[in-house]
């Protein structure tokens, strides 16, 4: 994003206009921080602003300012699709390609809307009348924070909008410790405190709300936990009758294929989780240094996302999943070996 365009969009904000903030399907604490951040910027110049995500989002996120303002296109598509439809300027945060958005795909691509895409995912798309893309940025809150300095709005910044962003700092850096999180990402924090984030009280309401079932849930993903030491691999699945044993919650796997990656030695974690649903095996992976686990998934499993964390899915049943996984991994040994 150039000078030209930071003008070229303070000109388009300069007076109230229809705006709809769009994320990806199953949002995250980024997601949910990214558009509901901008909305609270947004509102103070008294625009008529709308966030619409795919679908639903987990019960730790139902807390944030705002949130009870989105419209979930999967269960209100008319009103979302009206939104759209009505809308000036959509801004695209959080992800890199349409078909992130699952069902909005197609009303997104038709809409005529100025579109400003603000993301740090690999390999964004070319949709956007605007693009701010930055794949060394630890999250999109931390974007939308250097998006309102670019505007030399961070006065503007209230405690709301630092809520919002706090959170998406937060869950995108694994609480500040992942190689994303740098001087600068800290900086912001400070300030984002400052400015009215209660850090430990969003710590509480994203980390420590959790259900008994959960952690049962979670005891049994240790204990399908498997190690390949040769491969300095772990990974570890989930059935759709062990989800269902445990009263499973949108959100209760989040965060578990961590568990894989905390092993010593261990640099490539996956976690498989089976989806009789939607009629697939979803596959979040993670890795440490530079085996990247964007181009594998990319490569092998229909998705995609940062060097160290993406996200994939597989169409066959979860053992031929594991099948494959096990099958390919050892084309990678050197990779996994030399990082
Ligand atoms: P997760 O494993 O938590 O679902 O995803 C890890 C990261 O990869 C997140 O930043 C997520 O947005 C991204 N991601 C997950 N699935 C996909 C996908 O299919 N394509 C792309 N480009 N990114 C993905
Ligand atoms: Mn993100």
């Amino acid at each position: 994003m150039n000078k030209n365009d930071i003008t070229a969009i303070k000109a388009l904000l300069s007076t109230p206009k229809n705006i709809v903030i769009v994320c990806h399907k199953n949002p995250d604490g980024d997601a949910i921080g990214s558009t509901l951040g901008l909305y609270h910027y947004l509102k103070q110049y008294h625009h008529k602003a709308q966030v619409i995500t795919p679908n639903d989002y987990p019960k730790f996120l139902k807390w944030v300012p705002a949130e009870d303002s989105i419209l979930k296109h999967d269960t209100q598509t008319e009103a979302s699709d009206k939104a759209i439809e009505a809308a000036d300027i959509i801004f695209t945060l959080d992800f890199n390609a349409f078909h992130r958005t699952g069902q909005m795909q197609s009303v997104l691509e038709t809409s005529t809307a100025t579109k400003i895409l603000i993301d740090h995912h690999q390999e964004p798309d070319n949709y956007a009348t605007f693009t701010y893309s930055d794949v060394t940025m630890s999250s999109t809150c931390e974007m939308i924070y250097h998006f309102i300095a670019m505007l030399e709005d961070t006065d503007k910044i209230d405690s709301n909008i630092a809520t919002c962003l706090y959170l998406g700092i937060m869950t995108d850096t694994g609480s500040f410790r992942f190689k994303s999180t740098t001087s600068t990402t800290h900086r912001i924090v400070a300030e984002l405190i400052e400015k009215g984030a209660q850090n430990a009280s969003i710590h509480n309401n994203v980390y420590d709300t959790n259900s008994y079932n959960r952690l049962q849930l979670l005891g049994c993903a240790l204990t399908n936990l498997r190690v390949l030491p040769e491969l300095r691999t772990a990974y570890i699945t989930l059935t759709q009758n062990e989800l269902r044993q445990f009263d499973y919650k949108k959100g209760d796997t989040e965060g578990v294929v961590n568990y894989a990656l905390s092993l010593d030695n261990i640099i490539f974690a996956a976690i498989f989780i089976e989806d009789k649903q939607e009629g697939i095996i979803k596959i979040s992976l993670r890795s440490k240094g530079n085996f990247s686990v964007n181009e594998f998934s990319r490569s092998h499993f229909n998705g995609g996302g940062h060097n160290n964390a993406a996200g994939g899915r597989s169409e066959t049943a979860l053992d031929t999943t594991i099948e494959k996984f096990l099958s390919i991994l050892p084309q990678y040994k050197d990779a996994l070996n030399h990082v």
